[in-house]
């Protein structure tokens, strides 16, 4: 969306109050999502009674809620979603042709400038996220991404492809594959084990990561790729939401507890390979026997990471119609109780850490304090290794030693190799 707005002339003011557009990003995937978007947009409407600007509301709440948007914001100038961010330049330019006369001053060299300060704005980052595809079929009754997002669809490889090697070109050591449901791509797994080789051969990859594979038979068949390419990360990202069967078939998902014990077992027979899943709590019709399923999971399969969710109704979801029987009070005890199971677990699971030696890259050098991230652990969201030792650069490839660790984070001694 940047680029599309520099190459229209457009540079970011230094404040709302400044700009002449006036653009707000949204996001609606959650309650509090959503009523900070509101909140967002009301205090936007403000900033505009003071100044001659445009307000434009994009991305998912734009999407999703158009009609009321017009009626009730009518501060609001302008919506589009989030698939025409790349056009956003050309909406604003043919949406406002009279603003876009005064901004024609605007030459290439300070486009450039503006290019060049961006870049060297941006923080260094060994990792990139490339995504394959958009949208998603599944229809989880909970989740408004199909209603956002639109039917699944691939993106072609040679895009992939081009988006890997742009990545790799600006710094990239680690590509993470993104979707909203990647094993779906290519509607067959060996389509998707192929996308999967072909990215790993490109030149200056060192480390693929597979995120978001759904938990059914598709990703229990492509585990073998783990074992046969040594540059896939050891780590399953795969969210059950749910352990119990009449829970997932409220939600409308597949699986049962059986099925989640044999796929994180034949998981786990890839070496020091780390498990990353989430589950709902809260969800209508829940009861006290579900919890505790979801509590024997935690202690049977010992996830190493582990995203707990109060459940929150979506309008316009199928589940928003089963109503939300359970208060935000319990929702909370639930996740709580869960959490605590969890942290015990990871107790464990940190000291059995204690000694060895783990691949990892550098993320972050902060004067004194470097940043090392091990395979096992994906970028912005998992554990990090605190090393205390110097001369180190962003993307620097080696080994760590865990020597301690705190509740999620750890520290370390970093081995360049
Ligand atoms: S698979 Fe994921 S994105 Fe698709 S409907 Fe279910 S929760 Fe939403």
């Amino acid at each position: 969306m940047h680029e599309s707005l520099l190459a229209q002339g457009l540079s970011v003011a230094s404040s709302p109050e400044k700009s002449d557009f006036h653009l707000i990003n949204t996001c609606t995937f959650i309650e509090s999502a959503t009523k900070e978007t509101i909140d967002t947009i009301l205090s936007a409407a403000k900033v505009k009674k003071k100044r001659k600007q445009k307000l434009v509301v994009v991305g998912c709440f734009a999407e999703r809620y158009p009609t009321a948007i017009q009626t009730d914001l009518p501060e609001v100038d302008l919506l589009f979603g989030t698939g025409k961010y790349a056009l956003a330049g050309d909406i604003l330019k043919s949406n406002f042709p009279n603003e876009f006369q005064e901004i024609g001053e605007m030459n290439a060299e300070i486009i450039s400038r503006e290019k060049q300060f961006r870049n060297s704005d941006k923080k260094k980052v060994p990792y990139a996220f490339v995504k394959v595809s958009d949208g998603c079929n599944r229809g989880c009754h909970f989740c408004i991404i199909p209603n956002l997002r639109g039917e699944f669809k691939d993106i072609s490889e040679d895009k992939i492809i081009l988006d890997v090697n742009k990545a790799i070109s600006s710094g990239a050591k680690e590509i993470c594959i993104v979707s909203q449901d990647t094993v779906f791509y290519g509607k067959s797994t060996d389509k998707l084990k192929e996308i999967i080789h072909n990215i790993t051969l490109q030149p200056g990859l060192e480390l693929l990561r597979l995120l978001y594979l759904y938990p059914d038979k598709k990703t229990f068949n492509l585990l073998s790729v783990f074992q046969e390419n040594p540059k896939i990360a050891p780590y399953l990202e795969t969210p059950i939401q749910h352990v119990s069967e009449k829970m997932l078939k409220k939600m409308n998902r597949t699986g049962n507890l059986n099925f989640f014990k044999e796929l994180f077992q034949k998981a786990r027979e890839v070496q020091d390979l780390e498990i990353r899943t989430s589950i709902i709590l809260g969800y209508p019709g829940e009861t006290a026997d579900d919890v505790d399923e979801v509590l024997q999971f935690v202690e049977d399969v010992k996830p190493e990471k582990l995203a707990l969710f109060a459940y929150s109704p979506q309008e316009g979801t199928k589940a928003f119609e089963f109503g939300d029987d359970i208060s935000s009070k319990e929702k909370a005890r639930r996740v709580n109780l869960v959490r605590e199971a969890h942290l015990n677990v990871l107790k464990g699971i940190h000291q059995s850490r204690i000694g060895k030696i783990y691949p990892a890259i550098v993320d972050e050098v902060n004067g004194d304090e470097v940043i090392v991230r091990r395979f096992q652990d994906a970028p912005e969201i998992d554990e990090i290794v605190r090393v205390t030792q110097k001369n180190f650069s962003v993307g620097q490839i080696g080994k760590v030693r865990i020597d301690s660790f705190t509740e999620y984070d750890m520290d370390g001694e970093f081995f360049s190799v």
